[in-house]
């Protein structure tokens, strides 16, 4: 059902999407709704989905509510818990790609290797995976902030004999029944797979360099007799999206208007360790010394029960050295396993590298970023004609979900498309000093958050410049304000050299290679 209808030659379209996951996917909706069906959605992939289809590890959920982590235009009333697992929300997009009319805009398995401004044409050139070229009037980036795997740099991995993966590559091919397993990381995603694979394996080291805040996750099964009124009487779902907004909300006046509410809410968090975690020795190893909030701030109900497990330990002293067949401690302890698990995370502060995307005067966009992404609102960088970012820098959020934020920026990309048809504009480029202000203004409103005075060291920040790159310091509802509509005295606005009709409807030319 997902293969690529469109012949694998170059294509022209005034718009390429990049990604189809709910950044891609929601934009490339977006378009169609609006009329403009001359766009291209490349997938590297053989689906849509993005993260919710790269990642299956075991355990795999969101944690936000899938009430709400869900487009705002199609509310699935058959959710089957309140934190839907990721085979579900990977189904929902599939679903919402089918019914939108958008999988024939999609290229398959096909990976976008660069991308380069030409000024003269005004236009994008992409090349893919396979050397073939594409343009675009209008690049739009959906490719995600955590996309790219992180492996920790530890002498001898290289030598290591046994099975290794990271939690994005999962192999479940491989048998873990009774196997000895190093897992190397305790955040999102670690804490959601070790409660699933611990009951299987016969030995599992823990290696846990900071340790996370978890608090109870509120999950449980949604009735027949709730899907049935979310089926009949949308409105009463409607209204359970709108609390739970609310409620999550509430919670950025402590992660970013006053961190210091953030230690009465770890209240709960200290009571969550005490009541699961008996052994003090282990409750004191598994207790953060950072202020909650200052890293992700996680819920389960199953992990810490897991690691009082007499097969599991929590190995704190760091890895010295892993051999062909055993990682070694700090502490000089040498532990013999069958497989490692990367639970590690993503390059989530560096997340486009040299040599991919190429502005005005060739410039590389990591040259653009010398203290690490950033853009204006998250979605244009001065240098770069007709690029937009959905999830770009300083879009990420610590206490509500990501896809408002996302929707917020599939409208201000979609109006900015608008006013270039309008307007007849070849290119719309950001003023450098409306970016500069944007961020001055926006890392300012940072050093008071509490990923700035929590006490911890997080991807959040970059490492060289300590700039806080990826998370937007405030209420959600403030972003979607300042991206509502497009924003033109902040850009250089060029005129097109000879009226052309953009964006108006007209028959999908997508499945014919130009
Ligand atoms: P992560 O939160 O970045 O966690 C990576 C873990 O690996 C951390 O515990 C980190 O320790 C550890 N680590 C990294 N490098 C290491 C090294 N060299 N040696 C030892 N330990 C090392 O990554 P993730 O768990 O994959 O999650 C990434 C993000 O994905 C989350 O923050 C979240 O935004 C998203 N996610 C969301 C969901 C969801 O339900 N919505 C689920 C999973 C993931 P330190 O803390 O010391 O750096």
């Amino acid at each position: 059902m997902y293969e690529n209808p469109a012949p694998r030659g170059p294509t022209q379209h005034r718009v390429a999407i990049i990604g189809s996951g709910f950044s891609g996917l929601g934009m490339a909706i977006r378009l169609k709704q609006s009329g403009e069906h001359d766009f291209v959605v490349f997938e590297k992939e053989g689906g849509v989905g993005g993260t919710w289809r790269v990642n299956h590890y075991p355990g795999c959920a969101c944690d936000v509510q899938s009430h709400l982590y869900s487009y705002s235009f199609e509310p699935n009333p058959r959710w089957s818990r309140m934190f839907a697992p990721q085979p579900e929300i990977k189904a929902y997009l599939e679903h919402c790609a089918r019914k939108y009319g958008v999988l024939p805009h999609l290229r398959f398995n096909t990976e976008i290797r660069s991308a380069r401004w030409d000024e003269d044409a005004a236009l994008w050139r992409i090349t893919d995976a396979d050397g073939i070229e594409h343009t675009a009037k209008v690049l739009i980036s959906g490719m995600g902030g955590l996309s790219t795997p992180a492996y920790p740099d530890v002498p001898g991995i290289e030598h290591f004999k046994g099975k290794t993966f990271h939690s994005q590559q999962w192999d479940h091919d491989f048998d873990l029944t009774s196997k000895r397993v190093a897992v190397i990381g305790t955040g999102a995603s670690a804490i959601q797979f070790v409660p699933q694979i611990q009951p299987k394996v016969a030995r599992l080291d823990l290696y846990q360099r900071t340790p996370p805040w978890i608090v109870p996750k509120p999950d449980r099964a949604i009735t027949a007799a709730e899907k049935t009124v979310f089926e009949n009487l949308p409105f009463v779902q409607t209204a359970l999206r709108a609390a739970i907004y609310g409620m999550l909300e509430s919670r950025a006046l402590a992660f970013s208007v006053e961190p210091r509410i953030m230690k009465l809410a770890q209240k709960m968090a200290e009571a969550h360790i005490r009541r699961q975690v008996e052994d003090p020795v282990l409750r004191a190893k598994l207790t953060p010394d950072y202020t909650m909030g200052c890293k992700r701030v996680l819920i389960s109900d199953d992990y810490y029960p897991a690691l009082t497990q007499p097969n599991v330990e929590v190995i704190t002293s760091g890895i010295r050295e892993v051999r062909a067949h055993s990682l070694i401690d700090t502490d000089g302890v040498e532990r013999e396993v069958d497989a490692i698990i990367f639970g590690t995370g993503f390059k989530a502060t560096d997340p486009v590298p040299r040599g991919v995307v190429y502005g005005r005067d060739g410039r590389d966009l990591v040259d653009a970023w010398p203290q690490g992404p950033e853009a204006y609102k998250g979605a244009a960088v001065a240098g770069f004609p007709n690029l937009f970012f959905i999830m770009g820098p300083n879009t990420g959020l610590g206490h509500n979900s990501m896809v408002y934020m996302i929707e917020s920026q599939i409208a201000y990309v979609a109006d900015a498309l608008k006013i270039m048809d309008r307007r007849r504009l070849r290119s719309v480029e950001v003023h450098p000093a409306a970016q500069k202000a944007y961020n001055a203004s926006l890392q300012e409103r940072l050093q008071k958050a509490i990923w700035s005075v929590g006490g911890c060291k997080s991807w959040y920040v970059h490492p060289v410049s300590g700039r806080n790159v990826t998370l937007w310091p405030g209420f959600t509802w403030q972003f979607r304000r300042a991206t509502r509509r497009f924003d033109p005295l902040a850009y250089t606005l060029k005129p097109a050299g000879k009226p052309r009709s953009l964006g108006n409807a007209r028959p999908s030319t997508a499945r014919q290679p130009a």
